[in-house]
């Protein structure tokens, strides 16, 4: 019997759980750097940045998550992840990334136009939520 010890990751967002399974490991983006986290981790509170969660399935094979931003809580192996939006790379929508990428390039375009700060950060979110997307479903 395998009796290594697991954590188990949730990621939840506003509309409902994304993903649920235990590991040895999940790897997260947080806005200060990359964390590793493994059972047994001291327990941890982070902001997360647009990025992406892998989460150790196999040797070599990770489940990855694209995030949008959020935090996570961490302690007695239970690794909560709430997230403003996340999806499992298997369920990006590429071509909507795409569109939501050409939008927020166009509102840069314009904001930066008409010199509207707020507006230009908003869009540059947006941009980098879409980014994020394409990039992770670009994944092998
Ligand atoms: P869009 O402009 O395409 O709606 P967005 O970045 O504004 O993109 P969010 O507000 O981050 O979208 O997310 C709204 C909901 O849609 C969330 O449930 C999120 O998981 C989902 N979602 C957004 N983009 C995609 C995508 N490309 N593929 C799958 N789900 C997506």
């Amino acid at each position: 019997m395998d009796d290594k010890p697991v954590l188990t990751v949730n990621v939840v967002t506003p509309d409902g759980s994304v993903y649920e399974n235990t590991t040895t490991l999940a790897i997260c983006k947080t806005t200060v750097g990359e964390v590793g986290i493994m059972p047994n981790h001291i327990p941890m509170l982070a902001s997360l940045a647009i990025d992406e969660v892998r989460v150790k399935v196999a040797e070599d094979q990770f489940d990855e998550i694209a995030i949008s931003g959020g935090f996570l809580e961490f302690s007695d192996n239970v690794l909560s992840i709430v997230a403003s939006a996340a999806e499992r790379k298997e369920d990006i929508d590429t071509i909507r990334a795409k569109r939501a990428k050409e939008r927020a390039e166009k509102r840069i375009a314009q904001a930066k136009q008409t010199q509207d700060i707020d507006e230009l950060k908003r869009a540059e979110v947006s941009l980098r939520r879409a980014m994020n997307r394409l990039n992770i479903s670009s994944h092998k």
